[in-house]
C-alpha cells in the first residue's frame, strides 16, 4: 500500500446512533444474488410451485423469529420493521405474478421471484422519496431471505465479523443490523441510508455507534485500515494520524465519563437546581417495555398506546386477555403511575372488523375515542379492564382524540356504567381513578380552560397537536418541511393548555415526541409543563438537563423563544443555548 493511500482523510455522513469507535475496518461484501434462469418441462411446473410455498413458508418463520428477536433486544418499533417483511413476504400480488410467470413463462421460481422483485427493487431505488429507497431495502431484505430457503440454505447470515471491527457496508439490511454480535462490532458506517433508515433505527436500539449517508466509505476504506468514527457528529476519520487518534481517544472516554454520568443519574429525580420538580416518565406498547423505563430512571408510564394490543394481533383482545396485560404493567411500575391510553385505532393504524383501510381522510375520519364512542362493546370491556387494574396499581385513564367537552363527557358515561357493572359483580376496582385527556386537537387546545374541569390531567400530544395545527399529515414525507413542532401557532397552544391546566390545578404533560427532544426541554418546563413522557432511552439525557438548569433561566428561554416568528428560528436558537451548556451531549433533534 502506497503512503498516499495511508493519508489521513475526513469523509462526513449522517450521525445515526450515538458514541465514538475507534477500530479496524471490516468491509461486508454484500454481492447482488446470482440467479440462473433455469427452463422447467411442463411437467415440472406443480413442483416448482410447491417448492416456492415452502420457501415462502419456511421464510415467514425465519421473518417471526428474527421479529421476536428484534422485539426481545430493541423493542417494538423495531420489531415492526419485520411486521413490514412479513407484509411484503404475503403479498397477494406478488405471490400471484409469481405463480402466473412460472406457469407460463417455464422458469424456475428463483428466476422470477428475483425479477419480480428487483423491478420493485429498481422503481423505489429511483424514487426521490427516502421512504421509498427504504421500503427498497425491506424488499431486498426479504428477497434474498426468500432466496436463501429456495436454495436450501435455511437462515445463514453471510459475512459477519469474527473478531472486533468498525464494519462498513453500503447498506445494512434490518437482517443483517439485527444478527450483529454488539460484542464484536464497535461501529458501523454506511454509504447509503439517513437518520431514519431501519439500519439507523436498530443502531440505536444497539447502542452501536453508526454513521449513515457516507456516500462511498466502502470505496476508499481498505480491510484492517484504521478508522474513528465519530456517532455524535458524523464525522469519520480514516486511517488517523497519531495526534488524531490522540484526540479521539480522549474525546471516547469524555464521552464514556457522560454516558456513565447520565448512568449514575438513573435513582436522581429530576429537578431543576431551583428545586422545580418535573416527573420523567416513559411512553411504551408493550408490557415489557415498562421494565425499560425504569431502567433509565423514568419515574412512571406517561402513555401505554394500548392499540397495539390489536395491532399485534387479528382477533379482539378480550377484557381478561387485556386485565392482565394491564395488571403486570402496573405491577412492573408499581407504585409509580401507568397512564393507559383508550385504543387510538384509525388515523394510520387498522385493525380488521373494527377501522378499515377504505377511508378518503382517515386522520380527520373515525379514529380513537370516535371508535370506542361507537363500539361501546369495546369501549367498555376496555374500561372494566382497566378499572380491575386499578385496584391494585396506580393505573389512570387517559382518552385520545378529544376535540372537546362533549366525548369527556360521554366517554365518562361509559366509564360509569363500566364501574357499576363491576360494583354489581363485586369486583374490585378504584371507583375514584384519575381519567385525562390527550391534548392533541387544536380544537381541544384553544378550549383547554373549558376541558380543565372535567378532567384530572391533561397530556398534550405533539405528534398530532402539530400535524392538526399545520396541516400535514405526519406520516407524508412530500410534506415533511411543513411539519414544524416548534411553529409559533404549536407554542401558543401549548402554552394555553399549560396555563389552563395551571388555573384548574390539574397537572398537565406532553407526551408527543417533542417531550424527548432535549431542545425542547427548557421551552417546555418554561411554558410550565411538570411532566414529560418520551421513549425511556431519552430519560437519562432529559434528566441531565433539567437538573443542570433552573426553572427561572428555562422561563428566560421560554420568554425569547416565544416572540420569534418560525419554527426554525426556535429551533436554531433553543439548539445554540443547549450547545452553550452541553457541549459534549449527542443530542437528537428533531422537528424544524
Ligand atoms: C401524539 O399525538 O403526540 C401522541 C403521543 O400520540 P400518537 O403519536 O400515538 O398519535
Ligand atoms: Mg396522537
Amino acid at each position: 500500500m502506497s503512503p498516499e493511500e495511508k493519508r489521513e482523510c475526513i469523509l462526513r455522513g449522517v450521525p445515526a446512533s450515538p458514541g465514538i469507535a475507534i477500530g479496524r475496518v471490516h468491509l461486508m461484501v454484500q454481492r447482488e444474488p446470482q440467479i440462473m434462469a433455469r427452463k422447467l418441462a411442463p411437467s415440472e411446473v406443480p413442483l416448482e410451485l410447491g417448492r416456492f410455498d415452502q420457501a415462502v413458508a419456511e421464510t415467514r418463520n425465519s421473518i417471526e423469529r428474527s421479529r421476536e428477536r428484534a422485539l426481545d433486544v430493541a423493542g417494538f418499533l423495531v420489531g415492526k420493521i419485520f411486521d413490514a417483511h412479513l407484509m411484503i413476504l404475503d403479498d397477494v400480488t406478488f405471490h400471484d405474478q409469481v405463480r402466473s410467470r412460472v406457469t407460463k413463462e417455464q422458469f424456475n421460481a428463483d428466476y422470477i421471484v428475483c425479477d419480480v422483485l428487483g423491478r420493485m427493487i429498481e422503481m423505489m431505488t429511483r424514487s426521490a422519496g427516502e421512504l421509498f429507497r427504504e421500503r427498497a431495502a425491506d424488499i431486498r431484505d426479504v428477497r434474498d431471505r426468500l432466496l436463501r430457503h429456495l436454495h436450501g440454505e435455511g437462515d445463514v447470515i453471510p459475512a459477519h465479523p469474527t473478531h472486533e471491527v468498525i464494519l462498513l457496508a453500503v447498506d445494512l439490511s434490518p437482517t443483517e443490523a439485527l444478527h450483529l454480535d454488539r460484542e464484536l462490532v464497535h461501529g458501523i458506517a454506511t454509504d447509503q441510508g439517513g437518520l431514519t433508515s431501519h439500519t439507523a433505527i436498530l443502531a440505536r436500539s444497539l447502542d452501536i455507534p453508526t454513521i449513515v449517508g457516507v456516500g462511498d466509505i466502502t470505496n476508499r476504506a481498505k480491510d484492517g485500515d484504521s478508522i474513528v468514527l465519530n456517532g455524535n457528529s458524523g464525522k469519520i476519520v480514516l486511517n488517523p494520524t497519531s495526534a488524531s487518534l490522540e484526540e479521539y481517544r480522549a474525546k471516547q472516554e469524555r464521552f464514556r465519563g457522560f454516558k456513565l454520568a447520565l448512568e449514575n443519574l438513573k435513582d436522581q429525580r429530576a429537578t431543576t437546581l431551583d428545586g422545580r420538580e418535573i416527573e420523567l416518565w416513559g411512553n411504551i406498547e408493550l408490557p415489557r417495555e415498562a421494565e425499560s423505563v425504569l431502567s433509565h430512571g423514568g419515574s412512571g408510564v406517561g402513555l401505554f398506546r394500548s392499540e397495539f394490543l390489536y395491532l399485534t394481533r387479528e382477533t379482539t383482545p378480550t377484557e381478561d386477555e387485556q386485565f392482565e396485560i394491564y395488571d403486570r404493567t402496573a405491577e412492573i411500575l408499581a407504585p409509580f403511575p401507568l397512564i393507559i391510553r383508550t385504543f387510538d385505532l384509525g388515523g394510520d393504524k387498522f385493525h380488521a372488523g373494527i377501522v378499515s383501510r377504505d377511508e378518503k381522510n382517515p386522520f380527520l375520519g373515525y379514529r380513537a375515542i370516535r371508535v370506542s364512542l361507537s363500539r361501546r362493546d369495546l369501549f367498555r370491556a376496555q374500561l372494566r379492564a382497566m378499572l380491575r387494574a386499578s385496584s391494585r396499581g396506580n393505573v389512570k385513564i387517559m382518552f385520545p382524540f378529544v376535540t372537546g367537552v362533549e366525548e369527556i363527557v360521554e366517554a365518562r358515561a361509559v366509564l360509569d356504567e363500566a364501574k357499576s357493572e363491576l360494583a354489581r359483580r363485586r369486583i374490585p376496582h378504584d371507583p375514584n381513578i384519575k381519567v385525562g385527556i390527550m391534548v392533541e386537537i387544536p380544537s381541544a387546545a384553544v378550549i383547554a380552560d373549558r376541558l380543565a374541569g372535567i378532567c384530572d390531567f391533561f397530556s398534550i400530544g405533539t405528534n398530532d397537536l402539530v400535524q392538526y395545527t399545520t396541516a400535514t399529515d405526519r406520516g407524508n414525507e412530500q410534506v415533511a418541511a411543513y411539519y414544524r413542532s416548534f411553529h409559533p401557532a404549536v407554542l401558543r397552544l401549548i402554552e394555553m393548555t399549560s396555563k389552563a391546566g395551571d388555573g384548574a390545578g390539574i397537572p398537565v404533560g406532553v407526551c408527543g415526541e417533542m417531550g424527548g427532544n432535549p431542545a425542547a426541554t427548557p421551552l417546555l418546563i418554561g411554558l410550565g409543563i411538570r411532566e414529560l413522557s418520551m421513549t425511556s432511552s431519552m430519560i437519562p439525557e432529559i434528566k441531565k438537563i433539567i437538573r443542570s438548569m433552573t426553572f427561572e433561566e428555562c422561563r428566560k428561554i421560554t420568554r425569547k423563544a416565544m416572540k420569534m416568528n418560525t419554527s426554525s428560528d426556535v429551533l436554531a436558537y433553543l439548539r445554540e443555548e443547549l450547545k452553550k451548556r452541553f457541549a459534549d451531549l449527542p443530542i437528537w433533534f428533531s422537528g424544524a
